[in-house]
């Protein structure tokens, strides 16, 4: 991503890039569910959709499916989009907040479009015209990670950047500043540059080996430490969104893609083991498993500066939050926007940096918070870990997002929020934290017009819904993968 994102912004004249990367290394590759913003990535880069859906084997994404998280039998949501239009002026949940006030028991999933057609197993690109229900939503994609970066490298290649396969074995710094001078690969080549972009994965090769630059440590907020991953033969429902499942010691992801399904298993090593973490993923694989059961290690937290001298880090050499929102290649792509806006000349002014990282820990706090979200607002206690997560402190930029929404049903947003006001209720909603009281201008309207114009838009969101092409049936039409 940052080889083929750099040299589409930087002049061929004046810079060059090279790309070093190890096939005997190899790369984590369980990246396999994104978020909406990679669209306008994949635009920058020229990329086609369906050429990359076909070479990648992808399918499409209308969201997450939580299941279990607040509690054993509960089912919640969190789709790229929103409970439709505001109504006078005023935000969809709040009228939502007063009918069921009055003993209405329609769940606000119902007014969710994506929702609503993702889980009829339907899906077409969001309609042109703006007016429609079936126009508020974005769409994501699930991957073959590994395929993604093998058509990445292409894409870079083909804009000049030079790639070498090889392992750096050797980090020169400069004795004055402390800035990086040269790489040394395994066939002796020495590497100089002027700026060092770390992509090298949780052992942070450049920004924490050689530059040792420390790292914030999030563990007692997201607890979980541990992965184990085996990807499926493809049965069972070929939904359009991610379905998350809590689990005794954490919880399960299934991504279906058009040549297998991905699974996961994000536990806790606290409170169970490897064998018994693995044991109980292959359990409950719908397909037989096509690969023995990859295990992964990580500490969730950042890095304490991603850009550090001439070195930036990106991806899980910057952190890492764990992946249940998807949100690790999104924040590689903002990190290589932000980059590109505040890039460097030779005399490295400390200012660029500085607001690099400040704007960037923001970001990640945010997102940091809506995933804590996840785990402390279950009513669970049936397991340590879910005890734990209860019971836990949590950060005070949440705990006031909480307390406000619980007052009044709104979202105080901050600076570089990823997550707008729709995500944050759908979690909030959906785990069963509810205001005290919706917004008191919903009054203003007729309580049976209220209740007529909800109707209207719950049917209207259904019907379109339904005339959509099924899922399969549009990736088969539209994107097909040759093996697939
Ligand atoms: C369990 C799990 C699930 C995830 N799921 C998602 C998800 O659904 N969505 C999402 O957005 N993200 C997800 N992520 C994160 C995602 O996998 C990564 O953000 C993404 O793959 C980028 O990884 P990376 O390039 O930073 O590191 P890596 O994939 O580890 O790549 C490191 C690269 O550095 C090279 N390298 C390392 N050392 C050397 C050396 N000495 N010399 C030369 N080259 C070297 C390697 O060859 C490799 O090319 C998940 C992560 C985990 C752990």
């Amino acid at each position: 991503m940052a080889a083929a994102v750099l040299a589409r912004f930087l002049r061929p004249q004046s810079t060059s890039i090279r790309l070093i990367e190890s096939e005997e290394i190899g790369i984590v590759g369980v990246g396999e569910a994104t978020v909406p913003v990679i669209q306008a990535l994949n635009g920058l880069l020229g990329i086609d959709e369906r050429d990359f859906m076909r070479a990648t084997q992808a399918t499409f994404k209308l969201g997450i499916e939580f299941r279990d998280w607040s509690r054993v039998g509960n089912v919640h949501f969190h789709f790229f989009g929103d409970f439709g239009a505001p109504i006078e002026g005023i935000a969809p949940h709040h009228h939502w907040l007063k009918l069921r006030q009055l003993g209405d028991s329609t769940p606000i999933a119902d007014y969710s479009f994506p929702y609503v057609a993702g889980k009829l197993g339907r899906f077409a690109p969001p309609a042109g015209d703006s007016r429609s229900e079936a126009a508020s939503y974005k769409y994501a994609y699930h991957f073959d990670a590994g395929l993604y970066a093998r058509y990445l490298r292409a894409n870079a290649e083909g804009r000049g950047v030079q790639r070498t396969d090889g392992k750096v074995v050797d980090v020169q710094l400069r004795g004055e500043d402390g800035f990086i001078q040269a790489l040394t690969l395994d066939s002796g080549e020495r590497v100089e540059a002027d700026f060092f972009i770390d992509a090298s994965g949780f052992r942070g090769l450049l920004i924490e080996q050689a530059l040792k630059t420390g790292y914030e440590d999030w563990t007692h907020w997201l607890p979980c430490d541990r992965a184990v991953a085996v990807p499926c033969e493809r049965a069972g429902e070929f939904t359009p969104y991610t379905m998350s499942s809590a689990r005794a010691a954490g919880w399960q992801w299934r991504i279906p893609l058009q040549h297998r399904t991905g699974n996961g298993y994000v536990y806790c090593s606290r409170y169970t083991s490897d064998d018994e973490a693995a044991k109980n993923l292959l359990d409950t694989l719908d397909g037989r498993a096509l690969a023995e059961p990859r295990f992964l290690k990580f500490t969730t937290g950042r890095r304490k500066r991603f850009w550090n001298r001439n070195c930036l880090a990106v991806g899980l050499a910057a952190g890492f939050m764990e992946p249940l929102e998807s949100t690790s290649i999104q924040l590689i792509q903002t990190a290589l926007a932000r980059l590109v806006d505040l890039f460097p000349d030779s005399r490295f002014d400390p200012t660029l940096s500085d607001e690099y990282n400040r704007v960037s820990v923001n970001e990640f706090e945010r997102i940091r918070d809506f995933l804590i979200l996840h785990y402390c607002a279950t009513e669970r206690g049936d397991t340590p870990l879910w005890n734990y997560c209860r019971t836990m402190s949590i950060p005070a930029s949440l705990q006031h997002k909480i307390e406000v929404f619980r007052s009044c049903g709104r979202v105080p947003l901050l600076s570089e929020e990823s997550y707008q006001e729709p995500s944050w209720v759908s979690i909030f909603l959906g785990q069963h934290v509810y205001p005290g009281r919706y917004d008191p201008l919903v009054d203003n309207i007729d309580t049976d017009r209220l209740r007529r114009g909800l109707l209207h838009r719950r049917d209207t969101i259904r019907k379109l819904a339904q005339a959509l092409p099924a899922h399969s049936d549009f990736v088969a039409r539209h994107c097909a993968a040759a093996a697939a």
